[in-house]
């Protein structure tokens, strides 16, 4: 009942004529692929010569940030307005990079989160623990935290997404086991059905992000309450983006 989507969160890479290059090849390679979403998240200023690219063909776009506020002074930032304007349909919000190194709180983060769905962007909330609170056995208490206060306020109608990305296998090379992501992945469920309901619960889509690989790709996306990946380093290339899009 739940549409996989593979999102590339390309990070701060690719200049423009990089990230045409990068997009045109993986459409080739994907043309074929019609039963799963795919998704691809270049920095901002390769926002509108991608989407420009990717009109009419099966890969959406999405962004990788926003302020919540619709326009005004606010300088350095992008609106929610301007991400509709350039064709983006995603934004991925609370990123571990934003919270650890820039300092995003859950309350920042769930303003984005309301305005990005106010304005008819689906957010894809990102949570997950660091390598510490995992050993202090606090891996559930931090993602119920963030879930919790990334969604509140937000309505049952909203579409978003959860990305549940534990930060010790971000950019690392170590992944969560399957059996160790599908558990996370199991009580985010069941937090969704608590906020929410069984049904709603139901059709939110739960992606695994933390060095998703080709080679690791397929065990994970077969366990029950994975939908998807976020995906980082492996989505800079073409073909290994490629490869995990089409796992199975
Ligand atoms: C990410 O940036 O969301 C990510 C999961 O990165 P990587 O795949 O490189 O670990």
């Amino acid at each position: 009942m739940r549409r996989l989507l593979i999102a590339g969160n390309w990070k701060m890479n690719k200049t423009v004529p990089e990230a045409l290059s990068l997009v045109r090849e993986l459409k080739k390679l994907v043309s074929d692929v019609n039963d799963r979403d795919i998704l691809v998240c270049p920095p901002f200023t390769a926002l509108y010569p991608v989407g420009k690219e990717l009109k009419g063909s099966n890969i959406l776009l999405g962004a990788q940030n926003m302020f919540y506020e619709e326009k005004g002074a606010f300088t350095g930032e992008i609106s929610p307005i301007m991400l509709k304007d350039v064709g983006a349909s995603y934004v991925i919000l609370g990123h571990s990079e934003r919270r650890h190194i820039f300092g995003e709180t859950d309350d920042l983060i769930n303003k984005k989160v309301i305005s990005a769905a106010k304005h008819g962007l689906t957010p894809i909330l990102c949570v997950g623990e660091l390598l510490e609170e995992r050993e202090r056995g606090e891996t559930e208490v931090v993602v119920e935290r963030q879930v919790r206060e990334g969604l509140k306020g937000l309505s049952r109608e909203s579409e978003f997404v959860i990305a549940y990305e534990p930060v010790w296998a971000i950019g690392t090379g170590k992944t969560a086991t399957p059996e160790q992501a599908q558990e996370v992945h199991k009580f985010i469920r069941g937090l969704l059905s608590e906020i929410f309901d069984s049904e709603k619960a139901k059709r939110v889509r739960i992606l695994y992000g933390g060095s998703v690989k080709p080679e690791n790709a397929k065990s994970l996306l077969e366990m029950s309450d994975i939908d998807g990946a976020l995906v980082g380093g492996a989505s800079l290339k073409a073909e290994s983006f490629s490869k995990i899009v089409k796992f199975d």
